[in-house]
């Protein structure tokens, strides 16, 4: 038997002539934040576990954040979860770092069930990580990340996955004005890329649906490139937003050009989700079973499509100021009024929403995030 049966564990990946035991012993001293273990984020968390990433004994760390539990319908697509889980209804981040303790038990998995939000969002990511992993499933939480990222001059790996489409762009930000320069030359970041979509203007994998392999396939791209920024090997990033749909083979790359002076957030760092502009937020209504979100950044919604997109969910009506109905899938909280039947969506034209049967805050969050989108 051998003296250290591990020895050899990574003697397939370190053979590569870009990483050998150099490049190996830098996977193991990073520090990776992974933000939502969901489709993206649990397939990337189980292959940057797998290649020895933020290993405890090199101070290294992999950590996983989440605020959702495990339920039947993630089982198709997230491969760290298992029936146990959604049985026992078990946060995924705590699911995930069990699971990633199992494969290896020299990661520092670092399981934080938490909502990021404008005010927590930066201890949870904690002091200078090496690279952040964009695993969201929603807008607010995806450019809240590149606030943190282009604030801190962290470099983000994006990734997007609906219906049989794929999305993943690497995000490697200016720095400050008199700040150290870092070692890559400055690209866009997300708001120069994407405009701040109007809520319920973008399908979710909830209202479009979402193919396995095709998320995972998005997961092992988004490994990849942060497996070279970990490297420090910034000459081999690609500068283009690559869009793939593996279903019908069709790949197509977007230039990235340079950043927009005019990006309110590279550009004249103004970091508007995470200093959270006034009104935005979301409050538990008084008097009744229900909250209340408010998008952080207002834009109008087209009721009439919202509306067409929700009635595949329950029954669902557009008025001139609103899009109300129920959503079948979704049981109002025990004890609170509507017990016993499904919850209540009302959408109103500014993006506002009222969940109905619920009090928990973070729920209502995450039915947002789900049925309407931002
Ligand atoms: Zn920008």
């Amino acid at each position: 038997m051998q003296a250290n049966p591990q020895e050899n564990r990574y003697a397939r990946q370190a053979l590569l002539p870009d990483l050998g035991r150099e490049g190996q012993a830098m996977l193991a001293r990073a520090r990776v934040v992974i933000v939502g273990c969901g489709a993206l984020g649990s397939v990337a968390a189980e292959l940057l576990g797998r290649a020895g990433v933020g290993l405890r004994e090199a101070g290294g760390e992999l950590r996983l954040i989440d605020r959702d539990i495990v339920e039947w319908t993630n089982l198709h697509r997230q491969t760290l979860y298992a029936e146990v889980d959604a049985l026992a209804g078990r946060p995924k981040a705590a699911a995930a770092q069990d699971a990633i303790q199992r494969i290896n038990g020299d990661v520092n998995a670092m399981g934080m069930v938490a909502d990021c939000t404008s005010t927590t969002i930066l201890d949870l990511v904690g002091a200078a990580p090496t690279v952040l992993l964009d695993g969201t499933d929603n807008f607010e939480t995806r450019f809240l990340l590149n606030d943190v990222a282009v604030k801190q001059g962290v470099p983000l790996v994006y990734a997007g996955a609906v219906a049989t489409k794929g999305m993943l762009a690497t995000i490697l930000p200016a720095w400050e004005v008199g700040a150290e320069a870092p070692a890559w030359s400055p690209g866009p970041c997300l708001r120069c890329l994407i405009d701040v979509p109007a809520p319920g203007s973008t399908e979710t994998c909830d209202t479009a649906g979402v193919l396995g392999p095709v998320s995972a396939a998005v997961a092992s791209f988004q490994a990849v490139e942060a497996i070279k920024i970990m490297l420090g090997r910034f000459d081999l990033l690609r500068r283009h937003v690559l869009e793939f749909d593996p279903w019908h083979r069709e790949f197509n790359r977007l230039a990235m050009d340079a950043p927009d002076p005019k990006c309110p957030c590279c550009g004249g760092r103004r970091f508007e989700f995470l200093e959270a502009l006034a009104g935005a937020g979301s409050v538990v209504l008084c008097g009744s079973d229900a909250v209340q979100i408010t998008p952080k950044v207002v834009a109008s919604v087209d009721l009439a499509a919202l509306a067409g997109k929700l009635a595949q969910m329950g029954t669902f009506e557009a008025t001139p100021w609103m899009v109300r109905g129920t959503l079948e899938g979704e049981a109002c909280d025990e004890a609170c009024d509507g017990d016993g039947q499904s919850l209540r969506l009302s959408v109103f034209a500014d993006g506002r929403a009222i969940v109905h049967g619920t009090r928990r805050i973070e729920r209502a969050r995450a039915i947002y995030a789900k049925y309407v989108g931002q």
